[in-house]
């Protein structure tokens, strides 16, 4: 049993802190947020996440888990400390590090044995090195320690699966020893390990992100040119998916990426291009092609609904920026609701969990709780958001309850030809 503090309790740190006390580990999460800290305490979740609540309570009822706000509590006897703080964009495109100074300044300030710090947060190219020398300096006299990366892969709404079966657990270090203390750390976890050093582990995870990212703006841009030769982007992404070195996955046309990680990691890796004097030409068309796609949701659907959005009702499908999660973080359907409110349309929107953390981004947007309600009287649906629930939907009863039947999807979730034999005007991307 190892002790094990992870400092931020996000959709990344709760995550680990549940899976690695899962794990048989003991672990304090700490977070400075009290009121999620006092919320976790009485088993309420402070995000939402398929499973998370549960192995939460497990963990918890198990002694494994504890959760508190306190530095001194938390790195009392701790071995291992997560740094999993937020590194959201900042005004200039680079990642705002003032949440991770702050953790490792307290990290530093409140260690009592020798510790291994380990970078779990998404963080420019250098930062480890930064780490160590804010802990070198606000410590109140010298205890050991090492900084050690290990950025995190996971994605929200399949997190804990994620986790606990991750393609690769990489990690790096120019301390050989804790880097091998934390590969054995993920040993259970039965995953290859990538064992490096610190700027190049810091470097894989941008480089990830940034790939997945351009794989998206790629069948978007092919989306709009299989629209006018004639193609069906959904069979030549299949086509090409089953080529071993291509792969299926992030090749789904539709509204493009967005949510906590792609928009700022994508902006941050050309930001350190830049400033490397280099010209970042591939990051930022892979940018430019990503948010065309909100901005032309609006004349799409204007061009289906003959012309003029005026005073026109259109219900939004989804709202969180994916589907499985209540993450609002550059959702599309914010761009999307301004632009057709900016037309003069009425803007409403349904989502299965996102309802609350939606409504402070889209005031103007009435939300509503039942799916059919938001139905009722629409001249338009957009499909935004991928939920399974969707699928589902009594297409009779949709169309029997819209003003006009007309459905922009844009997430190519239904079979055109039945949708246009429904009576639908429907428009997919790439179809
Ligand atoms: P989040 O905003 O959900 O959580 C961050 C937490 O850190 C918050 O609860 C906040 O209160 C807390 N915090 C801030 N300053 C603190 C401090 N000084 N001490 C203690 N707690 C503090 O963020 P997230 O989505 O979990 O992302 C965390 C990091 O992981 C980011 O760098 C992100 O890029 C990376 N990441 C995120 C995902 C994802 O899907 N969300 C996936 C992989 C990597």
């Amino acid at each position: 049993m190892k002790q094990i503090c992870v400092v931020g309790v996000g959709y990344v740190g709760l995550v680990t802190a549940a899976c690695f006390a899962d794990l048989g580990n003991r672990v304090v999460a700490l977070d400075v947020d009290e009121k999620r800290v006092e919320n976790l305490k009485k088993g309420i979740m402070p995000i939402y996440e398929p499973g998370l609540e549960e192995l939460v309570k497990r963990n918890v009822k198990g002694g494994r888990l504890i959760f508190t706000t306190s530095y001194a509590d938390a790195m009392k006897g701790a071995e291992y400390a997560f740094i999993a703080v937020g590194t959201p964009s900042g005004g200039d495109g680079n990642a705002d590090l003032q949440y991770v100074q702050a953790a490792a300044e307290s990290i530093a300030k409140n260690m009592t044995t020798p510790l291994i710090i380990i970078n779990k947060s998404t963080v420019p190219i250098g930062t480890g090195d930064w780490v160590a020398d804010i802990v070198k300096k606000a410590q109140p006299g010298p205890i050991e320690f090492a900084v050690v990366s290990c950025p995190e892969f996971l994605r929200e709404g399949s997190a804990i699966a994620d986790f606990m079966s991750p393609h690769r657990n990489v990690i790096g270090s120019l301390d050989k020893d804790a880097a091998n203390k934390v590969a054995q750390l993920h040993l259970p976890l039965r995953a290859p390990i990538v064992i490096t050093d610190l700027r190049t582990a810091e470097m894989i995870k941008y480089a990830s992100n940034a790939f997945l990212a351009t794989k998206i703006s790629f069948i978007n841009e092919l989306a709009d040119l299989c629209e006018l030769v004639g193609a069906d982007v959904k069979e030549v992404a299949t086509g090409m998916g089953y080529d071993a070195r291509i792969g299926r996955y992030f090749l789904d046309a539709g509204l493009g990426w967005g949510g906590s990680c792609f928009p700022k990691d994508v902006q941050a890796l050309a930001f350190m291009a830049k400033e490397m004097g280099l010209n970042p030409r591939i990051l930022n068309d892979v940018m430019e092609v990503n948010y065309d796609r909100r901005s032309a949701v609006s004349k799409h659907v204007e061009k289906m609904l003959g012309g003029n959005l005026k005073g026109k009702t259109i219900g939004l499908l989804g709202l969180a920026f994916k589907e499985n999660t209540d993450d609002m973080r550059d959702a599309p359907s914010v761009d999307i609701s301004n632009a057709l409110i900016a037309e003069g349309a009425n803007v409403r929107g349904y989502d299965p969990v996102a309802r609350e953390t939606a409504a402070p981004l889209m005031p103007a947007v009435e939300i509503f709780d039942d799916i059919y309600e938001m139905v009722a009287g629409c001249d338009a649906l957009i499909v935004v958001t991928p939920w399974n629930e969707f699928k589902q939907l009594d297409l009779d009863k949709v169309k029997d309850l819209m003003k006009t039947p007309a459905v922009y999807d844009g997430r190519n979730m239904y079979d055109p030809a039945r949708m246009r034999e429904m009576g639908f005007t429907y428009k997919a991307v790439g179809r």
